[in-house]
């Protein structure tokens, strides 16, 4: 755990500059705008430790899997979001001096990531070895309003000296994946152009064969007249350069702006990106720098008006909701179908940017609440499309009649994971792909989405379930052999139960959709029958048969339900008997010990508590959280949220809010010490819901917002906003109770504390503590 990041409520700040934290301060104070996204690495050279990273969106390599002991059924390569072309550099040398912070005396420095405008600024001074001190500004941001571009202003100051500056702004092609199995380079050049004032590189990606030119145009002032420019084109391989040199004299400040732009062939025309680049530089050039970033703060407004929460009285915790909520939106902004929520998001490399269930069961809930419901439809018809593959994934592994097993791991619905335990076996996330759709409907009663697209992703789901059990001779039941829960550690385990109850979940739900889709649509149900040649009758009366005799591990004495057959076999040490020395055990101890013990990761049996909490008494849901809590190491960042709902939901307020603090300043204390891989962006919507759904207690109940909330002790109030049906509520909890405003044109329905309120338009009520 660190601590170096200095509390405010609307920016992130790093004062003093220690190398050791600059690859987590790369993460941290990493830029985004749903489109492309960069680490916070510096423009001009450094030399010490840092991890490059420049990411588009959707554009990704099949790098080439290491596995020694292939398996039927295994994934021909893990497609991975690809470091792109640098387009952030600018390099400085001072009368031959490279500028570079590995190698001056830096004798300030301050990294400040303003969340509410949306930009990144640096500034420091530094002394080089000669003894010439400079000081530095620079503002960027990836521009929200126009989101294939970037700028940025870089101030240099002479301190204490006049002399020669050589500024060299260029674009770099040339980069590597740190995570490339075979050190391969997956771009290859196709163009190249160098103007006096700019110029791009277009590069095209091996084997995907995505392109992506990237460009950049330059302005360059001294005090404040424009400096005529007359540069050097330098060019190698996959970059271009547009070098100049100044006469600078002492105090007197020289400023270089650059416009830069990022166009991919997923959405023009290869042939025609060098036009569109050029057409997208001298738009955002003639707008100009201070322009595009007022824009910026306008469009962050508009962000921030629908997704803010505000937290009185706890600066830290203020500070950290708002990173989480910023990184979300820098993250994905829901306006393309062929886009999604990579666990790091545009912050590092780890899990190759792409897709998992981590977008179902941990985003989706967010951006239902805090966007427009087409981002999560978006979220959800991405999958849609990818339900060929799905299928294609289950035919591979033997399964047949359209059955789909959506992969663990993808970009474009191929399966990328490798590791038999969980490419095979972590089959859940098939239902958390059903589960979100369950949740998008009832949250916006979009049933519509049924007909059209959701009902087919069902069917092929419940398939799967359906051929994945078999019946018990001994048990006469039917069982789930050979599954992974979301405890990644248990592998290979029989009858895991939150998958077998995801699993008849999913049956019973799709024979609702299914009587549900055929009564208000009967010509679209008989075309969709007809296209998946689904034959009702026996298909349903056979998940019938598998709902009525499912067989699901279930402690008698203590009454819990078992995560797994057998595993109460397990010496049962909890946690807080654990040494602090053997933690985190996934860093301290091997894997077979890992296997053998009774550590659960993250919440598994609570996971499905948390999903289908409607179906448990009280009593039931605190017996499993007693139980299970105890036993978690919450390693994966995904867990802490789901025990904080919980505890919040048995009115554990202490726990609740202990568990939420892990959650929210994850990245921000490098509670992991992971940060530096990037940051945990799926779990940073866990966050959002330990607020919402935890101390606000929000549900969906009959078609109505329901609010059971609590004030964590140390808050003075908090509030947020949520968009539901048409209807646009700011809700505050406070001492004085829970204030509900109706910010939109019609009277709502809310419950609070399980009794009906209604809410006038453009009104407020206050129900009292
Ligand atoms: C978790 C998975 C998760 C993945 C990506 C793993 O550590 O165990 O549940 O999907 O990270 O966030």
């Amino acid at each position: 755990m660190k601590d170096y990041i200095a509390v405010d409520e609307w920016k992130i700040i790093e004062e003093g500059f220690n190398p050791h934290h600059n690859k987590i301060s790369e993460s941290i104070f990493s830029l985004g705008n749903g489109r492309m996204g960069q680490r916070a690495n510096f423009e001009e050279a450094y030399s010490g430790e840092t991890l490059q990273g420049n990411y588009v969106a959707g554009v990704y390599y099949p790098d080439k899997t290491r596995v020694g002991w292939w398996k039927n059924g295994y994934p021909e390569y893990f497609a991975k979001v690809l470091n792109a072309a640098n387009w952030i550099g600018i390099d400085i040398n001072i009368d031959g001096e490279t500028l570079d912070l590995a190698k001056c005396e830096v004798l300030q420095f301050r990294r400040e990531l303003n969340m509410q405008a949306g930009y990144l600024k640096r500034n420091f001074t530094a002394k080089t070895a000669g003894g010439k001190i400079v000081e530095v500004e620079a503002t960027r941001f990836c521009s929200m309003a126009d989101d294939e571009a970037g700028a940025i202003k870089y101030t240099i100051t002479p301190k204490n000296f006049s002399g020669h500056l050589t500024i060299t702004p260029f674009i770099d092609g040339d980069v590597i994946n740190k995570d490339s199995n075979y050190d391969e380079k997956f771009w290859d050049e196709i163009k190249k152009e160098s103007w006096n004032d700019g110029g791009f590189i277009q590069l095209r990606t091996k084997k995907t064969g995505f392109e992506v030119a990237t460009g950049m145009l330059i302005r360059v002032f001294q005090g404040d007249e424009a400096v005529k420019l007359n540069t050097q084109a330098v060019t190698k391989e996959k970059y271009i350069a547009a070098k100049f040199k100044l006469q600078a004299t002492e105090g007197q400040s020289i400023s270089i702006i650059k416009y830069a732009a990022n166009l991919s062939s997923q959405n023009y025309a290869a042939a025609d990106l060098p036009a569109k680049l050029k057409e997208t530089l001298a738009l955002t050039s003639n707008k100009g720098f201070d322009t595009m970033l007022a824009e910026q703060a306008e469009a962050w407004a508009g962000k921030w008006k629908m997704n803010d929460i505000i937290i009185e009285g706890d600066a830290s915790a203020q500070q950290a909701i708002r990173f989480n909520i910023f990184q979300l939106n820098q993250t994905y902004t829901g306006e393309d179908d062929r886009l999604n929520i990579g666990p790091k998001g545009f912050t590092g490399e780890k899990y190759g940017g792409s897709t998992y269930w981590d977008t179902e069961a941990y985003c989706v809930p967010f951006y239902l609440s805090t966007a427009d419901q087409k981002v999560t439809k978006n979220l959800l018809l991405y999958r849609y499309k990818q339900l060929g593959k799905a299928i294609d994934n289950a035919k591979l592994l033997g399964f047949t009649n359209g059955a789909a097993l959506y992969p663990m791991v993808t970009m474009d619905g191929t399966e990328c994971h490798n590791e038999w335990e969980i490419t095979f076996e972590e089959i859940h996330r098939n239902g958390a792909i059903a589960y979100a759709i369950f949740n998008y409907v009832r949250y916006t009663a979009d049933e519509a989405y049924l007909v059209d697209y959701g009902l087919e992703v069902l069917i092929a789901i419940a398939r799967f379930w359906s051929q994945r059990v078999n019946w018990s001779g001994e048990r006469q039941q039917y069982v789930m052999l050979g599954v992974t829960g979301p405890n990644e550690y248990e592998n290979n385990v029989n009858n895991n139960w939150y998958t077998s109850t995801l699993a008849t979940w999913c049956m019973k739900y799709t024979t609702e959709v299914v009587e549900k889709v055929k009564a208000a649509e009967p010509e679209k149900y008989a075309a969709l029958v007809g296209k998946i040649s689904f034959n009702e009758e026996e298909e349903t009366a056979r998940f019938a048969d598998i709902i009525a005799k499912m067989y699901y591990a279930y402690d008698e004495k203590q009454q819990v339900f078992l995560q797994q057959d057998g595993y109460l076999d397990k010496e049962q040490i909890l946690v807080k008997d654990l040494p602090a020395v053997d933690r985190p055990i996934n860093q301290k101890w091997s894997w077979d010990r890992i296997l053998r013990s009774c550590y659960i990761k993250q919440a598994d049996v609570l996971q499905g508590i948390y999903f289908f909490e409607g179906d448990y008494d009280l009593e039931t849901i605190r017996r499993n959280f007693d139980f299970y809590e105890p036993r978690t190491v919450h390693e994966s960042s995904l867990s802490p949220c789901v025990h904080a709902i919980l505890a919040a939901k048995l009115g554990d307020e202490a726990r609740a809010y202990e568990f939420y603090l892990r959650t929210a300043r994850l990245d921000l204390d490098d509670y992991n010490n992971d940060t530096e891989d990037g940051c945990h962006i799926t779990s940073m919507a866990g966050t959002w819901m330990a607020v919402v759904e935890g101390f606000g207690g929000m549900r969906v109940k009959d078609g109505k917002l329901s609010f059971q909330p609590f004030l964590p002790g140390k808050w003075k109030s908090f509030s947020f906003h949520i968009g539901f049906r048409g209807a646009v509520l700011n809700v505050k909890v406070s001492k004085e109770g829970v204030q509900i405003k109706n910010l939109s044109g019609s009277a709502t329905t809310v419950l609070i504390h399980d009794k009906e309120q209604v809410v006038k338009a453009n009104d407020e009520l206050l129900v009292e503590a």
